[in-house]
């Protein structure tokens, strides 16, 4: 008997009937002798239509104050899911019994709207699996230690079941979702993307950090700290398949570099459209320059990433970095008033409609010239580059948004992404 945690998306849930065949597929699960906890997301569309009534109240403000609001709406959707499928399961004839994230309880911090889990009491959870139940827990959400709740950021329900799963020591961790697996990029952008057998933690850790919206960031970070098993499968295929059959579908996430892994030089493409680009032009070029100008921008809690600074003409130079589009504006507004002035900066300038397209592969290390590639392929469709940064296994540029979809094609096929995967 083993200890097993099933996530499903917002897709996989997005209907009666699909939470049925959730249910009928767990269900299959606990007849095969397992213990199940299952993390559910809200219903598709569902967190959007409850943050957009939100927005419709209160168009601008990003106040604490409204932020705590936010969670307290958005973990609703969360709740409904919790509920309806454990009817669904109990329907199945399968003892069931939801929470929400403050039941468990997931405790986190007090960033509201992204909020890190701080540690999780499964005391209840064991004594409900004990007791032969189908422990169904709220994705996305918790509460913090002053009794608010919280939600961990968008796509966070992935984060809760890989907590869930590390907190309660569980065999593994089946991220069910709308695609069979992680492909080398995302394939509602080049349909010629081919599913990855394994992908190597790092190479994961790189994608979702780059933008890959298949997992959010914060799980992988979980699954490497506590070494949780980790599947990426769909939850599309019949709910009757063969159980040992599903169990080897789709992508492993690996912590090992085996011979099995396959041995591309690049493995993934990601792509980035929520950031945007600021500029200070002509600011003096003189030691403390960036320090003077990035630690308020750390300060307002803003996270800057990529960052460039040009050559100095006559003492001056342009300094640039993208931040989140959610920030931009705050940003711009930091910069004009106070930044900007203090460093005594030329002018202020930005650009939101910027994106960030990534090659990733952990063969990169051992390589030379992929960047040269990376640059040849862009330069051939004519598509400018306007800031680069590189890792050792991954590098990323900054380019015009609208040729980010063309830009993830060409580079796709330079690295011979599109070809047949090499069999597992
Ligand atoms: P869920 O609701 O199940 O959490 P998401 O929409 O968050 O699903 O994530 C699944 C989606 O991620 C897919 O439908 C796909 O469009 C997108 N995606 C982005 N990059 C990749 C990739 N490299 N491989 C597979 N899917 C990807
Ligand atoms: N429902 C949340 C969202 O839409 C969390 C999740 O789906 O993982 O972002
Ligand atoms: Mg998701």
């Amino acid at each position: 008997m083993a200890l097993i945690v099933h996530k499903y998306g917002g897709t996989s849930m997005g209907s009666t009937d699909r939470i049925r065949n959730v249910a009928k597929r767990v269900a299959k699960w606990v007849r095969a002798g397992h213990q199940m906890v299952v993390v559910p997301s809200a219903m598709s569309g569902e967190t959007n239509r409850l943050l957009g009534l939100a927005k419709e109240l209160s168009p601008a403000s990003v106040t604490a104050e409204v932020n705590r609001e936010l969670d307290m709406i958005a973990a609703t959707g969360e709740q409904v899911s919790v509920g309806l499928l454990a009817i669904a399961l109990q329907a199945e004839g399968v003892q069931a019994v939801s929470y929400t994230g403050w039941q468990v309880p997931v405790s986190t911090d007090s960033s509201h709207t992204k909020a890190r889990i701080e540690s999780i009491d499964d005391k209840r959870v064991r004594a409900d699996l004990a007791a032969g139940k189908v422990v169904v827990i709220a994705g996305f959400q918790g509460i913090d230690a002053n009794d608010n709740i919280t939600t961990l950021g968008r796509g966070g329900s992935d984060t809760s079941a890989v907590a869930i799963a590390a907190a309660m020591k569980a065999d593994e961790c089946l991220i069910y979702t709308d695609v069979d697996g992680v492909y080398t990029t995302d394939p509602r952008i080049v349909p010629e993307a081919r599913r990855l057998h394994t992908i190597s933690f790092e190479e994961m850790l790189e994608m979702a950090s780059l933008g890959s919206k298949i997992l959010q960031i914060r799980s992988v970070e979980f699954a490497g700290k506590y070494k949780v098993p980790l599947r990426v499968l769909s939850s599309f295929t019949p709910w009757d398949i063969d159980i040992n059959e599903e169990a080897k579908s789709g992508t492993l996430i690996s912590f090992e570099e085996d011979e099995n892994m396959e041995q591309a030089v690049v493995s993934g493409i990601a792509f980035n459209r929520d950031e945007a680009k600021v500029t200070l032009l002509g600011v003096p070029d003189k030691p403390g320059i960036a320090f003077q100008i990035l630690g308020p921008v750390a300060e307002a809690n803003i996270d800057i990433d990529v960052i460039i600074q040009n050559v100095s003409h006559d003492g001056k130079t342009d300094f640039s970095f993208t931040v989140h589009r959610n920030d931009y504006a705050r940003t711009m507004e930091l910069l004009q008033s106070t930044v900007g002035p203090a460093t005594n900066a030329g002018k202020v300038v930005g650009d939101a409609k910027i994106c960030k397209v990534s090659i990733v592969g952990i063969g990169m290390r051992s390589h030379v010239g992929v960047a040269s590639k990376m640059f040849r392929a862009l330069s051939e469709e004519g598509i400018n580059i306007q800031m680069i940064s590189t890792s050792e296994i991954k590098t990323s540029v900054v380019i015009d948004e609208k040729y980010m979809e063309l830009a993830v094609r060409a580079l796709h096929k330079a690295f011979d992404l599109d070809q047949d995967a090499v069999a597992a």
